[in-house]
């Protein structure tokens, strides 16, 4: 069974062709200025096939994205398969399923409606999801396609996680609450520490530390997420490469009668301008903000240890609603690339049972437990892979498991 994956942004699409059983990826690639002019990646995993980088290729629409997917995948030259018959079925990647998805669902008119009910909570990311899903309707009519939604794996917090101290009735009305997002890349990490440290995960405390462009950190009790840091949208909790991360929310008011700013340049500061990017003045990306802080750029290196502050406090809070903690992971661009800034995050916590060792910590991009061997709690690396639970959960759903 092939599953093709897809994760549609406004003017991008990202896709895999994979065997959810097998978990052999075929192919992966890009779609990119699909609406402005369009550049494709392909990269077929199968060898002897030639792989094609950022190449111009006219994608007016997400619709003409996708045949542009699917006629490479097909090639008789470069493909992976023979005809479209071998696609089983697409899995979509959707942001926001809101109170309404607490799990993967085959999409329908129904779902679909849902979804779009949920794009007041999501108003960047559904509706090119939606966009995606309509594409791959249109072009593949009859493929049966899954929503595997980011939100879905926090629905399980109870209300004492995800209830904001404002009036009731925002909750009720107008459905203000965490909801909590990356919740593919926790459900997976989670999961696979469990299996390779061959415990059942119905008894162990996990805190989870995703660390990309976006961060999160979740608390996992058997299993479940009972408590993680992104809220009503990404943009709360850890700051990141350009988000601010929780704030006084006072500073909104402020800088709009201060500044003179309006409600829009205020918001698109905070989530576009700020975290990484804003304190440093360089950039918004962990690598090159390493290099200038290694050469002394005093900006760069407190956006740095800004990060793990608050990282490493976030730990110590998951850790708390927990009651402790058996297993703490790194994934994500920073978490599975960067040693110095794990061993950084991690340092002080000795006082939990938490201790990198640093020689086992030089690694990137690997499963591998980083512990010291005396450290009460493991410490892991586990590159993190949503497109494979995309797949899985699209090959169980239309295979009615
Ligand atoms: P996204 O949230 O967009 O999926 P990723 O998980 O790919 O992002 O993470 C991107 C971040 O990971 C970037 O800030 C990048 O600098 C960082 N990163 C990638 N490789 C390394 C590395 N070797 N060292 C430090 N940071 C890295």
């Amino acid at each position: 069974m092939n599953i093709l994956v897809i994760n549609a942004g406004s003017s991008s699409l990202k896709y895999q062709l994979l065997n959810p059983k097998t978990e052999q990826v075929l192919a992966k690639g890009l779609c990119e200025r699909i609406g402005i002019d369009g550049k494709f990646t392909y990269k077929p995993e199968v060898e002897g096939k030639q792989a094609l980088k950022a190449i111009d290729v006219a994608m007016p629409t997400h619709a003409e994205a996708i045949k542009t997917v699917l006629n490479t995948l097909i090639d008789p030259e470069n493909g992976v398969i023979a005809s479209m018959s071998e696609i089983d079925a697409v899995g979509h990647r959707v942001v926001h399923g809101g109170e309404k998805f607490a799990c993967s669902v085959l999409i329908n008119d129904d779902v679909m409606k849902a979804i779009e009910d949920c794009i007041p909570l999501a108003p960047l990311h559904n509706p090119a999801n939606i966009t995606g899903i309509k594409a791959c309707e249109e072009v593949m009519p009859g493929v049966p396609m899954v929503a595997v939604f980011d939100t879905a794996f926090h629905q399980t917090m109870p209300p004492r996680a995800f209830t904001y101290a404002i009036p009731y009735e925002y909750y009720t009305e107008d459905s203000i609450r965490r909801y909590g997002f990356h919740g593919t890349s926790h459900y997976y990490v989670s999961r696979r520490a469990a299996e390779i440290l061959g415990l059942p995960i119905e008894v162990m405390k996990i805190v989870t530390c995703h660390l990309g462009n976006g961060s999160s950190v979740d608390a996992i009790a058997g299993g479940k997420s009972i408590e993680t840091s992104m809220g009503f949208t990404p943009l709360d909790g850890l700051p990141m490469g350009t988000r601010c991360g929780s704030i006084d929310v006072s500073i909104i008011e402020y800088l709009m009668e201060n500044r003179n700013m309006s409600i829009d340049e205020v918001m698109s500061t905070l989530n576009k301008k700020s975290g990484m990017l804003g304190v440093s003045g360089v950039s918004s990306d962990f690598r090159d903000l390493e290099a200038a802080a290694a050469e002394g750029n005093e900006r760069a290196k407190l956006a740095i240890d800004m990060f793990c502050y608050k990282t490493h406090k976030r730990i110590g809070s998951a850790a708390a609603a927990m009651n402790g903690v058996d297993v703490l992971i790194f994934t994500a661009g920073v978490g599975e690339n960067s040693p110095e800034l794990r061993e950084k995050i991690a340092s002080g916590l000795d006082f939990m049972g938490i201790k990198i060792d640093h020689g086992k910590n030089q690694c990137r991009g690997e499963e591998r437990i980083i512990s010291t061997d005396d450290s009460r709690v493991k410490v892991m690396v586990i590159p993190t892979n949503e497109e494979l639970v995309i797949a899985q959960d699209t090959a169980a759903l239309v295979s009615g498991k």
